[in-house]
C-alpha cells in the first residue's frame, strides 16, 4: 500500500479526476508533502498546482481545533461535550417546536461516501427529517437528470478517461479542463496525436479551446440551441445511423421533427455561432468512426440544464455513438465526489445505491439494512436552493457539512440572509469559512490526509484515500461527530466511526440498487487501483464500460427526449444589457475555502476580477485594471476589469471563488431547472458601470 515505510498513497483532496499523489511524511509544520505516484493510470503521476500543493492546507495556521460556541455574539472555544451537548439539545427542541422537517442537514459533494452515507443515515433515522440536499445539486444535477432519462442510469462517464483517445472526434461542452483538471488534458492531446478531432463549445476561448480543432463560441445559455442545430444539420445530410435508432433506442420521430423545427440559420441568430461553422463541427462529429460528446458546467448550470444535455445526448444517440467502444455521452464531474457524494442517500430524493426515495421497495431494503421500520423514513425533500430559501421559514434550524453556500450558492446574498435568519446554525468545517463564520456552534474536523475513506471519481471508480497523518489535537472526523451527535440522538448504535465499517454497511444498503458496490472492498481497491460500479459481488470484474449490450431502462433501450431551445430565465435589457457567465480558475477550487489559505495559489490567483471584451469596455470608458461595478437585479459588486479578446463582446465572466466585493454568486439566478432544481449559474444579465478612482 505505500512506495516506502514513510510515504502513503492516496488521492488528491480537490476535483473529480482525483488524481493520485503519494504523502511523504516530513516531520515538519507541514507534516507532509506530495510526491507523484506514476503508478495511478488516472493521471499517471500529473499534478495541478492544486493537487502538488495540496500538503499547504494541512499546516496548521487557519485550521480549526477546538469547538466554537457562539455567546454574546461572539464565536468562543468550547468543549465538545459542551458543543455537542447543545447542537443534540437545539435540534431536538427544534425538532419538538416547529416538527421534524424544520430540522435541515446540507451536505457536500466532496464528503467520501462514507460520510454522505451517514449523513444521509443521520437525516432520516436520527432526526427523521426530510429537508436534506447537499451542494452536489448546483454541480452536476442536470446532467444526472438527464443521463438518467436517456439511460436508465446516471454515471458521469460511462467509460475510462483512457478511452477518449479512441475516439474519432470529441465535442466538449462547457468544460475548460485546461483549468479545472489540467492532468485530464493529456487525454485530448492523445486523442489528437491519434488523427482524432477536438471541438470546443465556450463562450470564452479558453486555455482548452486553445487546443480545440474547431472553437464554437455561442452566447451563454444557447447551447441547447446549438445542439439541435447541429442534429438538423445531421439529418439533413442524412448522416444519422438508421441502424442503431432502429434497434437500440426509442422516442426517435418525436425528437427528429423537434430538431428539424429548429433551422440552422434560426439557430445561428440565437447562438450566435456562424453556420459555417456549426456545419464543420456537424461535419467533424459524423466523419468520425466513433465519436464523444463530453458536458460540464457551461451546459448543465442552466435553468434548462437537463433539456440542454438531453439535447446533447440525443446528438450521439441519432449517430450510433452510445453503447460501443470509445463512443458515448459523458459529464465531466467537478467535486471530489461528485460522482459517489450523489449515490449514497445525501440528496433529497434518494437513498444509498442511487435508490429512489419514493420507491417502497427500496426504502424496505435500506429500513432492513439499518433496522428500522421502512414507514418511519420520511419522504423526499426540497432541493438544495429550495432548502437554503426556507431557511428561517419551514426550516429553523441546521446541521451543514462540507460546503460553503454564503460563496458557492446562487443568489448569495439572499443566502447568506437566510443564513443569518436562522434559530440555529451548526457548521462542520477545517477552517472558519464564510458560512461558519454564521453558525452558532463550529465543530472542527479532520480533512482528507487525517482519515480514511472512499471516492467515487467521474470514471465511476471508486478509490481510497488513505490517512498519511494523525488530525491536530482537538480535531474530530465527521463521523466521529455524527457518532456523537446519533448517540445523543439514541441512536449512535448505528453510527460507526470506522470508516471501513461504514464502507461495508453502505455496500449492503447498496446491494441490488443501480450504483451497486456490495463487491468493492477497501482490500479491491487498493490491489485493483479502483474499482468501477456496479459491482454486485467479491467475483464481479467491476464495470468499466456500461451500456455495451443494452442500456438500464427495463427494455434495454436509449431513450430519446425531444426538446425545445427557450431563452435564459433572465435575457439582456435595457437596463442590464450584458451576459455574465460565471467559472473557475486555474489555482482556486470551488469557494476558495482550502486554496484561498495556499500561499502559492493565493499569490496565482489573488482575487476576483470581470473578464470583458475590449470593445465593450471602450464603450463603458473602461481600462484593463480599472474598478468596475457589477449590477444586477440581485446586488452590486466592484471588482477590477481584466480586458481580453477572448470573450464574446456581449459577455462578461467572472469566477467564482470569492465572497463580498467581487463575488460572483451575488448575482447567478436561481432560477430552478424543473426536473434537475438545478439553478442558473451561466446565464444572468448585469450592467457594468465604472468606478471613479478615489
Ligand atoms: Fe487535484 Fe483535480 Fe488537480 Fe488532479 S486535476 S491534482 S484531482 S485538483
Amino acid at each position: 500500500m505505500s512506495n516506502t515505510v514513510a510515504t502513503t498513497d492516496t488521492h488528491c483532496p480537490y476535483c473529480a479526476l482525483q488524481c493520485g499523489m503519494g504523502l511523504r511524511r516530513t516531520g515538519g509544520a507541514v507534516p507532509v508533502s506530495v510526491v507523484e505516484r506514476p503508478g495511478f493510470p488516472v493521471n499517471r503521476g500529473a499534478l495541478c498546482g492544486k493537487g502538488s500543493n495540496a500538503a499547504a492546507v494541512l499546516a496548521p495556521g487557519a485550521r480549526l481545533s477546538t469547538p466554537l460556541v457562539r455567546r454574546d455574539g461572539e464565536l468562543r472555544p468550547a468543549g465538545w461535550d459542551e458543543a455537542l451537548d447543545l447542537v443534540a439539545d437545539r435540534l431536538t427542541g427544534t425538532a419538538a417546536a416547529y416538527g421534524r422537517d424544520a430540522v435541515g442537514v446540507f451536505g457536500g459533494g466532496g464528503l467520501t461516501n462514507e460520510k454522505a452515507y451517514l449523513l444521509g443515515k443521520f437525516a432520516r433515522v436520527a432526526l427523521r427529517t426530510s429537508a436534506i440536499d447537499y451542494n452536489g445539486r448546483f454541480c452536476m444535477s442536470s446532467a444526472a437528470a438527464a443521463g438518467t432519462r436517456a439511460f436508465g442510469l446516471d454515471r458521469g462517464l460511462p467509460f475510462p478517461v483512457a478511452d477518449i483517445p479512441g475516439a474519432g472526434c470529441v465535442i466538449l461542452v462547457g468544460s475548460n479542463p485546461a483549468e479545472t483538471m489540467p492532468p485530464f488534458v493529456r487525454y485530448l492531446r492523445e486523442l489528437r496525436e491519434n488523427g482524432g478531432t477536438l471541438v470546443v463549445v465556450d463562450p470564452r476561448r479558453t486555455r482548452t479551446a486553445e487546443l480545440a480543432d474547431l472553437h464554437l463560441a455561442p452566447r451563454p445559455g444557447t447551447d441547447l440551441a446549438l445542439a439541435l442545430g447541429l442534429l438538423h444539420l445531421v439529418v439533413a445530410d442524412g448522416r444519422t445511423d438508421e441502424d442503431f435508432i432502429a434497434g437500440r433506442t426509442t422516442g426517435w420521430a418525436e425528437t427528429r421533427a423537434a430538431a428539424m423545427a429548429h433551422w440552422p440559420e434560426h439557430v445561428e441568430a440565437v447562438t450566435g455561432v456562424p453556420l459555417p461553422q456549426l456545419r464543420e463541427a456537424a461535419r467533424l462529429f459524423c466523419d468520425a468512426d466513433s465519436a464523444m460528446v463530453l458536458t460540464a458546467r457551461g451546459p448543465e448550470q442552466q435553468a434548462k440544464g437537463t433539456d440542454t444535455v438531453s439535447a446533447w445526448i440525443n446528438l450521439c444517440l441519432a449517430t450510433g455513438n452510445a453503447g460501443r467502444p470509445n463512443a458515448g455521452y459523458g459529464c465531466l464531474t467537478g467535486q471530489g465526489n461528485g460522482q459517489g457524494g450523489r449515490e449514497h442517500g445525501q440528496k433529497a430524493d434518494q437513498l444509498p445505491g442511487y435508490r429512489k426515495l419514493d420507491d417502497p421497495a427500496a426504502r424496505a431494503h435500506v429500513a432492513a439494512v439499518w433496522g428500522v421500520d421502512p414507514d418511519s423514513l420520511p419522504g423526499p425533500g426540497r432541493s438544495a436552493y429550495e432548502l437554503l430559501d426556507s431557511l428561517g421559514g419551514e426550516v429553523r434550524a441546521l446541521l451543514l457539512t462540507g460546503s460553503n453556500p454564503v460563496v458557492s450558492a446562487p443568489h448569495a446574498g439572499h443566502v447568506t440572509e437566510r443564513l443569518r435568519s436562522l434559530d440555529f446554525l451548526v457548521v462542520s468545517d477545517v477552517v472558519l469559512s464564510e458560512t461558519a463564520e454564521l453558525a452558532d456552534v463550529v465543530l472542527p474536523v479532520a480533512q482528507w490526509a487525517e482519515e480514511t475513506g472512499t471516492m467515487t471519481n467521474l470514471e465511476g471508480r471508486v478509490i481510497l484515500r488513505r490517512k498519511a497523518v494523525d488530525a491536530p489535537a482537538g480535531v474530530r472526523t465527521d463521523l466521529e461527530v455524527l457518532h456523537a451527535l446519533a448517540a445523543r440522538l439514541g441512536h449512535g448504535e448505528g453510527f460507526p466511526t470506522d470508516p471501513e465499517k461504514a464502507f461495508d454497511e453502505l455496500r449492503r444498503a447498496s446491494a441490488g440498487g443501480p450504483a451497486d458496490y456490495a463487491g468493492i472492498s477497501y482490500e479491491r481497491i487498493a490491489a485493483e487501483d479502483g474499482v468501477f460500479w456496479p459491482c454486485s459481488s467479491p467475483e464481479h470484474p467491476g464495470t468499466p464500460r456500461l451500456f455495451l449490450e443494452r442500456f438500464a431502462h427495463p427494455d434495454g433501450r436509449a431513450r430519446f427526449t425531444p426538446v425545445q431551445h427557450r431563452p435564459a430565465a433572465e435575457e439582456p435589457d435595457a437596463r442590464y444589457p450584458v451576459r455574465l457567465t460565471t467559472g473557475r480558475v486555474l489555482a482556486q477550487y470551488q469557494s476558495g475555502a482550502q486554496t484561498r489559505r495556499v500561499d502559492a495559489l493565493n499569490a496565482a490567483a489573488p482575487g476576483p476580477y470581470v473578464e470583458l471584451h475590449p470593445l465593450l469596455a471602450d464603450r463603458l470608458g473602461v481600462r484593463d485594471g480599472d474598478q468596475v461595478a457589477v449590477v444586477s437585479r440581485r446586488g452590486r459588486t466592484v471588482t477590477p476589469a481584466r480586458l481580453t479578446t477572448a470573450i464574446r463582446p456581449d459577455t462578461v465572466f467572472m469566477p467564482f471563488h470569492w465572497a463580498g466585493e467581487g463575488s460572483a454568486n451575488i448575482h447567478t439566478n436561481p432560477a430552478l431547472d424543473p426536473v434537475s432544481r438545478m439553478p442558473e449559474f451561466k446565464a444572468c444579465a448585469v450592467r457594468l458601470e465604472p468606478v471613479a478612482s478615489a
